[in-house]
């Protein structure tokens, strides 16, 4: 069969991967002929400026815990097939609370995620130093670690599992964006691109994350994802990264008002969910530069003597279902659709669920996550 997967981010990317390896690996049947067409480069997009955190730290739906609990395994085993490479870091999370009323909830959720078979564990002061000797928590605060945990690199991960994708055969278009499905009747028999090409398919895979419901919708599909432009909408946010900082955090650090971590470059990622209030698409250049100042601000006290400064913010927006849970099935015939939310931590399993899929074995897993369900709730 031939097979356009539009978007190589780590959704696209790893679908085109997990699907050249199924030739390799000796699945039986005819060969399959795979393209990705990517508009700038593989990783340019949300994956390359995600925050990206591996987690299955919710406990809130077991059965989505269970399915990102797989999806942790699902990185492991492809970190081990690439020999353990700089840009996958599962080097655990650590978080703390200080009020009361955040101690609660923090003991609450450890419990509940042990309870569920997690590894989650509460620890001291002293085991923080151990993990993180720069940073530095209160004294009273209430810290738990999750050792399983991690991140990626998303651009690098992108990059690595779309370059063994060509190697192993598959077709990757860059510098080209699909400007629209073409369709027969109710089929879609591929894509157009920007430069007035058809190219034909019989499964044409939308893996174009945030952009993905305009594609779908020039034939007319529907995709329920969180409008960025919409006033107070979730999906907007901004990102900031520094000036080096090297070997400061071992794995991710979550402080009240703050989320950090290592960038590739030597610097560090930073991000705080009450900063991206307000923020949208076209957020003024001086409301950016004031959060990246109070990201940094944070990120010195979380870290006494960090010389660094701030090196650029990035306004990114989410690929956000309306429900927050993933987005992936055939929604016509010769389409299927693969966009979520936490696409990092879920790339490389939902890749391996819907390759099974489109080869006729469905995936009972992805059930719930028909993107023609009736959102039932915000998460
Ligand atoms: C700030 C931030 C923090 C996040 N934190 C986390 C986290 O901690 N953990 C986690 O798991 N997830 C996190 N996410 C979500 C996660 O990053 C995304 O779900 C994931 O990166 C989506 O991957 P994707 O491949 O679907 O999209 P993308 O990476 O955006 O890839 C889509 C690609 O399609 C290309 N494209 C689009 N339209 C077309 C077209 N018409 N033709 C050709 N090419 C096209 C784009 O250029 C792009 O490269 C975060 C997201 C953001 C923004």
């Amino acid at each position: 069969m031939r097979i356009l997967v539009v978007g190589a981010g780590i959704i696209g990317a790893a679908l085109a991967d997990r699907l050249t390896r199924a030739e390799r690996d000796g699945r039986s049947g005819p060969r399959d002929e795979v393209t990705v067409i990517e508009e700038r480069e593989p990783g340019a997009g949300t994956s390359g400026t995600s925050y990206a955190w591996i987690n299955a730290n919710d406990p809130g739906d077991p059965a989505y815990h269970r399915f990102r609990t797989a999806a942790m395994s699902a990185w492991r085993d492809l970190a081990a097939g690439f020999g353990g490479p700089a840009w996958y870091r599962p080097a655990g999370n650590t978080t703390w609370a200080t009020t009361e009323d955040a101690k609660g909830r923090l003991a609450d959720r450890v419990a509940r995620l042990a309870d569920l078979g997690y590894a989650a564990e509460l620890i001291g002061l002293d085991r923080l130093r151990e993990l993180e000797p720069h940073v530095r928590a209160p004294q009273d605060a209430l810290i738990a670690h999750y050792p399983d945990e991690g991140y990626v690199q998303g651009g690098s991960a992108a990059r690595a599992l779309a370059r063994r994708a060509r190697e192993s055969g598959a077709g990757i278009i860059t510098g080209h964006r699909a400007v629209r499905l073409n369709t027969e009747g109710d089929r879609v028999t591929g894509v157009r691109l920007d430069d007035g090409r058809d190219l034909d398919a019989g499964l044409t895979i939308c893996a174009a994350g945030r952009h993905s419901p305009a594609l779908l919708a020039t034939a007319g599909v529907p995709l329920p994802l969180v409008d960025p432009s919409e006033p107070g909408s979730a999906a907007p946010c901004l990102v900031a990264t520094t000036s080096t900082a090297r070997d400061v955090l071992n794995g991710l650090v979550h402080a009240p008002g703050l989320s950090a971590r290592q960038a590739e470059d030597g610097g560090l990622v930073l991000e705080a969910d009450d900063l991206d209030a307000g923020v949208d698409e076209s957020a003024a250049p001086a409301l950016v530069r004031a959060v990246g100042a109070e990201l940094l601000a944070r990120a010195r006290t979380l870290v006494p003597g960090l010389t660094a400064d701030v090196a650029g913010v990035r306004r990114c927006v989410r690929p956000l279902p309306v429900d927050g849970y993933p987005l992936t099935g055939s929604q016509r015939p010769g389409l299927y659709t693969a966009v979520t939310h936490s696409g990092i931590t879920l790339g490389p399993f939902l890749a391996a669920l819907i390759c099974q899929e489109i080869h006729g074995h469905e995936s009972p897993a992805l059930d719930s996550y028909r993107p023609d369900r009736v959102p039932a709730r915000r998460r």
